[in-house]
């Protein structure tokens, strides 16, 4: 069977990867990706359906840390029209209000028992933060307390982020907040209780780009081909199947053999442990795996509709549901984002079902738009089960049940996938658990990256993601250390300027 042999072996070309074949094609470095994939994108990948309604996995915003990033953006997407640039819009759908995100800051809109009961709180969590200013939080619930009292916990943020993360906020560590989110001023809440006023938190600026064509993914499919196609290998046949860490060797589904001297995995860290073998300390690192870490998987349903979508809506951009009225716990107005989000006005589609499915459907001929699309995210843990036979119908209903379609609404197209590996959860165990794993693969030259890779959720994003790849390069090529996998307070706190110099191997 096949061998091969390259300095740098990356697998997998999600942001990660793609960040690390980046940096090492501009080093002239000799190295090979590999991704069992078909494409580029990974979890930032896009579907089509076969309406011709796109859907990201899940809501894809990017913020950006890093100037190095935005060139690399820039570079494969560089023309105005690649882009449309929206204001970002967003509520929170509580006690039948829409209110303004950050909740906190906005409970002016809600019924008055609930602002009482909020304003207990963030008073009695201000006298607490003023009397033990030492005090560290330990789980996330403490934080949430600590910043924002009982009240505002109770009401949104115990159960929106249960929603979210699968699992409750006393199983949640605080440390991946990092120094940066400051409590709200009960202060400033009460003045806009009492003029009943919003604070609409996003400020006059705060907008973001996505791309006009193809989602997020045709971002990651514009960076991969700024990469040479003699470094990149998709498809199944590429996966990665076993490692001989101390052979420096990867097996793949197609019987080839990789040899490396070095090794960047975005893979999830947990399968990458389960298939390397030769290694010292494995089973204490499977066990730190086991009892340390945590995450939750996301499905994404889509919903294509007919017609135009619900006034109330309008400029929303994405919405969050904390309440036990429908299942997910966010919805993305997609065809906000860009037209081709969905199919163009004159394209036919038959009607698959009314939004309010106790409705028959009157019209069964093929017939033409406008359209509009609605994204939803739902988690799913041991904790928190989905019913995957009706979640499908569950999210249509809990659409018309919050507001966000119409009964008599027409689906002509519907999206569902389940990613197994959605959230890397801040469970408690985390950190111990990755202070044990990562140097034992460090030390055998693996270095495991990413999202899942390196299981922080605090730099998990795409810029993130993307930059832990450029890192790794780096460090894997010239050992230079990595800000992004080991200093996320300063990442996610400082300007964003950073360029990298060419250097040459
Ligand atoms: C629901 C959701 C919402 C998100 N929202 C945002 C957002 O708003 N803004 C933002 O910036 N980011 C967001 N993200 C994060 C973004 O998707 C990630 O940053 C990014 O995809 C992680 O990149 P990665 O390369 O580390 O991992 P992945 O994207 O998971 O890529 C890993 C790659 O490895 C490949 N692979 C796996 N196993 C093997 C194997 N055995 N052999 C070979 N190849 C293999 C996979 O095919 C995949 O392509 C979100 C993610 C999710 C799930």
């Amino acid at each position: 069977m096949a061998s091969t042999s390259v300095d740098l072996l990356i697998a997998g070309a999600g942001p990660t990867g793609l960040g690390a074949a980046k940096r090492a094609q501009e080093q002239k470095a000799n190295f090979v990706l590999v991704d069992k994939a078909a494409e580029a994108g990974g979890l930032a990948s896009t579907a089509k359906t076969d309406q011709g309604f796109l859907f990201d996995v899940g809501g894809h915003v990017i913020f950006s840390h890093y100037a190095y990033f935005d060139d690399v953006i820039h570079e494969a997407l560089p023309n105005e029209s690649d882009w449309f640039t929206h204001e970002r819009v967003s509520y929170v759908k509580s006690r039948g209000k829409w209110v303004p995100y950050p909740y906190q800051n906005n409970i002016s809109v809600i019924p008055i028992e609930d602002q009482s009961k909020a304003i207990d709180g963030l008073i009695d969590a201000a006298v607490t933060r003023a009397q033990t200013p030492h005090i560290k939080p330990k789980t996330f619930d403490e934080w949430i307390v600590r910043q924002m009292g009982e009240g505002i916990a109770d009401i949104f943020m115990r159960p929106y982020n249960y929603k979210v993360w699968a699992v409750p906020t006393t199983h949640m560590q605080c440390n991946w907040l990092g120094e940066r989110v400051a409590a709200p001023n009960p202060k400033l809440v009460i003045q806009n209780v009492l003029h009943k006023r919003t604070a609409g938190n996003w400020g006059p600026n705060a907008t973001f780009k996505f791309p006009a064509r193809d989602g997020t993914g045709g971002i990651w499919k514009a960076v991969a081909k700024t990469v040479s196609p003699n470094y990149l290998r998709f498809g199944e046949e590429n996966g990665i199947i076993s490692i001989d860490a101390k052979g420096k060797t990867v097996s793949l589904k197609s019987g080839e053999t990789i040899k490396y001297k070095k090794f960047i995995s975005t893979m999830p860290i947990d399968y990458t442990l389960s298939i390397t073998k030769n290694v010292d300390g494995i089973d204490g690192a499977k066990k730190a795996a086991n009892d340390g870490l945590v995450y939750s998987s996301t499905h994404v349903v889509g919903v294509g509709y007919r017609g135009v979508p619900p006034p109330d809506i309008k400029g929303m951009c994405w919405l969050y549901f904390p309440e036990n009225d429908c299942p997910f716990y966010r919805c993305t107005v997609f065809s906000l984002y860009s037209p081709y989000n969905v199919p163009g006005e004159s394209h036919k589609t038959k009607t698959i079902q009314m939004s309010d499915n106790s409705k028959p459907v009157t019209d069964k001929s093929e017939r033409p738009g406008p359209y509009w699309s609605l994204m939803f995210e739902i988690s799913e843990s041991h904790m928190k089960p989905v019913n995957h036979d009706t979640i499908i119908q569950d999210t249509i209903k809990g659409a018309v049940a919050t507001g966000m379609s119409r009964g008599d609404d027409e689906v002509v197209s519907i999206y569902h996938e389940r990613f197994d590996h959605g959230y890397p959860t801040p469970s408690l165990g985390r950190d111990d658990a990755l202070k044990q794993i990562l140097p034992v693969l460090d030390h055998h030259d693996i270095l495991s990256r990413g999202r899942f890779g390196s299981w922080k959720y605090e730099v998990g994003n795409q810029d993130h993601s993307f930059m832990l790849g450029v890192e790794a390069a780096d460090y894997a090529l010239y050992g230079v250390p990595e800000m992004t996998l080991n200093y996320p307070d300063i990442i996610n706190g400082k300007p964003n300027k950073e360029r990298r110099l060419n250097r040459e191997m």
